[in-house]
């Protein structure tokens, strides 16, 4: 990324840390090479006569290395220097040699020892007239602190460049006066926007009311002259992926202003006061450039509430970016021209001052796709795909990739053309699409994992658990497929799920969800009177969920009507209720697992020969789907809707099963929707991290 002014370059001479570091090393190469100050060259023994005549004024010794000869005034007249020394003098010297000679010390010393005893034979006060310098010219000293503060200054300078841009690729060139600046991405007339609303497919709302925002942008007369003010924030929620950079980029594709684009992150930085002079700086490229849209990916990474949590420590550094970045947003009118625009997929941590009006006003939600939305994005990126056969259906696409978001859309065409290459293909056809649609949901398909018989058997077995478990519970959610075809790093089979669409759910449609979780470990104990560590993702979820149950929606008689969720951390690290009441919670999801899984195991008791017949399709099929277990077991009683024609579901839930325990790619949604924005700080902030890594998978 490179500042805005980097990527419209002035004309002329431009400040550059390149020509200074050229300059300085220009300056050091001169005094390098500055010839010495020296006289003509002569010999030893030419220099012993001049001595021995008494000629010489001074004779300076230059670091055991060379000697200078100074010759005295009425000397120089003599007729055997005649046309030898040099009549015009340096200028830049105020005392040039008449001759120098080079020496080996040794000898020099011994010469002069002799010439010294020979002399004072003649007159015994007489002292050879010789200074030693140890310097070794007047530029010397000076040449070596130059190039220690050379050096030094070109290490911090490196050094500062890397904190200042390294991380977001580089801030506008080697300038260390650079690292208060906005990293932000410009895009102008130089480098456009191409995107506009036609490549934004679905999100047909959302697109309405951006489009707003255009309009604000091409006539504010419009609106400002019946007296309203124009937003000056619009905030896109939504989960990742679901095209809210897109459609920002089609704003400003279609408004056809500036484009201001960076992330959150980009105003962390490790050094006090950076944030918030990235932020003003933000701002005032964005004044010049108005009316400008200035759009902020990932928000939270900067707008977290403040201060809450006392005892975690405030992160003043991100405060005092938080703080510059709602002043500024007050400093600029609403007529300005400016419109911010900001993506978050977690509105709950934001701090409540960025979500009054007059900041971000206006709050648009961006959500996953309904079919015909994922039908329509289906479209978009088939486009791209050159050689398509002719029995690829974006309707058959949508209504099998139930949940996924447009970014994963986009990856399953994508690796669906890969998939095609890599079997020599002439075209992408629909075996591809439905490869490439297994792949994004469980992970790589691994066809040489070498997996037992015996291990084999036990996967079947679980999975086979949880489909017919699912089939005879009313309130558990109509299978769609189940696979045991190892996948990714951990999965070794999944189930998948069509949950109806719903936001409020019963006591009992949440047990019965935890009976079909428990499937799978019941169907082992049943069939193997072992369990195995297959099952541990699976516990997992049903913990939480028992958890949530009895201390989030009051759930549980015996712990009563309460409810201690705390979205905005005022507990803090205090637990609001006391030990006793921590070990009734305890014991109560104890006993809530407990019975489930009885009745789970009740259930696939009596249904043994079921699961039996389910887990041999499935050895034999490695995938099967919901026809293929009704042909085994019959029809479902409670599916009442044809659900996988009707496909109006919404969310697909899928379950995955048998994973070692670490590296799980989790691709269930959550049961609870409701929970996910309410649960307390932390742990929601693990699962909306999860749920990237499943999308990003
Ligand atoms: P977000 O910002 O919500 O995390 P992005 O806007 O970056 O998601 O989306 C990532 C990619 O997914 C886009 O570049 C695009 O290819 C694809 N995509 C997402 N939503 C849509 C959509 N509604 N229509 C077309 N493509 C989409």
């Amino acid at each position: 990324m490179s500042t805005p002014k980097n990527q419209k370059p002035k004309k002329g001479f431009k400040f550059n840390a390149y020509i200074l570091y050229g300059v300085l090393l220009l300056v050091l190469l001169v005094f390098l090479f500055v010839p010495e100050n020296k006289g003509k060259k002569i010999d030893w023994s030419q220099a012993k006569v001049m001595l021995q005549k008494q000629h010489v004024d001074k004779m300076v010794l230059h670091n055991d290395r060379f000697a200078n000869i100074f010759l005295k005034k009425g000397a120089k007249d003599d007729n055997s220097y005649k046309g030898k020394i040099k009549k015009s003098q340096s200028l830049m010297a105020t005392e040039t040699p008449d001759f120098s000679f080079e020496f080996e010390k040794d000898f020099l010393n011994l010469e002069l020892q002799k010439l010294q005893k020979e002399m004072q034979k003649g007159q015994s006060s007489y002292e050879l007239p010789i200074i030693f310098d140890s310097s070794t010219s007047m530029f010397g000293g000076f040449m070596g602190t130059l190039l220690m503060m050379g050096i030094i200054f070109f290490i911090i300078s490196l050094v500062m460049r890397r904190m200042g841009g390294g991380a977001g690729g580089g801030a506008g060139g080697p300038n260390i006066f650079n690292i208060g600046r906005s990293k932000a991405q410009l895009f102008d007339q130089d480098k456009k926007v191409k995107v506009t609303f036609k490549d934004v497919a679905g999100l047909e709302e959302a697109k309405t009311e951006v489009m707003e925002v255009v309009d604000f942008l091409q006539n504010p007369k419009k609106y400002t002259n019946l007296g309203g003010k124009i937003p000056k924030g619009v905030l896109l929620v939504g989960p990742p992926g679901t095209g809210k950079t897109l459609l920002a980029k089609a704003v400003a594709g279609e408004a056809a202003v500036p484009f201001f684009s960076l992330s959150g992150s980009d105003f962390v930085e490790m050094f006090v006061g950076v944030g918030a002079s990235r932020v003003r700086d933000l701002f005032k490229q964005a004044k010049e450039k108005a009316p400008c849209i200035i759009f902020i990916d990932e928000i939270d990474a900067v707008g977290r509430a403040r201060g809450k949590n006392l005892a975690q420590g405030g992160n003043d550094e991100r405060e005092n970016t938080l703080n510059q970045l709602l002043s500024e947003m007050d400093g600029f009118g609403t007529d300005s021209g400016i419109i911010l625009m900001a993506a978050t997929n977690r509105p709950d941590v934001l701090d409540s001052a960025l979500l009054r009006p007059g900041r971000f006003d206006r709050q648009i939600g961006v959500d996953r796709p309904d079919i015909k939305g994922r039908e329509h994005i289906f479209k978009v990126h088939l486009k791209p795909l050159k050689k398509l056969s002719k029995d690829v259906d974006s309707k058959k696409l949508a209504a099998q990739t139930p949940g996924f978001a447009g970014a994963e859309i986009a990856n399953v065409c994508n690796e669906a053309a890969l998939i095609a290459a890599r079997g020599n293909k002439e075209k992408v056809e629909m075996e591809d699409f439905q490869n490439a649609i297994d792949r994004v949901i469980g992970g790589l398909e691994k066809k040489n994992k070498i997996i037992s018989p015996e291990e084999k058997k036990i996967v079947a077995y679980h999975e086979a658990g949880h489909a017919v478990a699912g089939w005879y519970l009313e309130h558990a959610d109509p299978l769609l497929k189940v696979s045991i075809v190892p996948r990714g790093l951990a999965a070794l089979g999944y189930a998948q799920y069509l949950p109806k669409e719903q936001y409020l759910y019963r006591t009992e449609q949440l047990q019965d969800s935890m009976c079909m979780t428990l499937g799978g470990r019941a169907a082992e104990q049943i069939f193997f009177k072992k369990i195995s560590t297959g099952a541990q993702n699976d516990l997992e979820r049903i913990t939480k969920l028992s958890y949530n149950m009895i201390i989030m929606y009051g759930m549980n008689s015996k712990v009563g009507q309460v409810s201690f969720n705390d979205p905005t951390g005022e507990y803090g690290y205090h637990r609001p209720y006391s030990e006793k009441t921590a070990e009734l919670i305890d014991n109560e999801v104890r006993a809530m697992i407990d019975e489930a899984y009885q009745r789970t195991i009740d259930l696939l008791t009596d249904k043994k020969s079921e699961v039996e017949a389910v887990a041999k399709e499935l050895l034999e099929k490695e995938i099967i789907f919901k026809d293929d277990i009704e042909r085994l077991i019959g029809k479902r009683e409670y599916d009442e809707v044809e659900v996988i024609e009707e496909v109006e579901a919404e969310e697909v839930s899928v379950v995955e099963e048998l994973a070692v325990a670490e590296n799980e790619v989790e691709v269930e949604k959550e049961i609870e929707p409701i929970a996910e924005n309410s649960e307390s700080d932390e742990s929601s902030e693990t699962s909306t991290e999860e749920n990237t890594e499943d999308t990003e998978d």
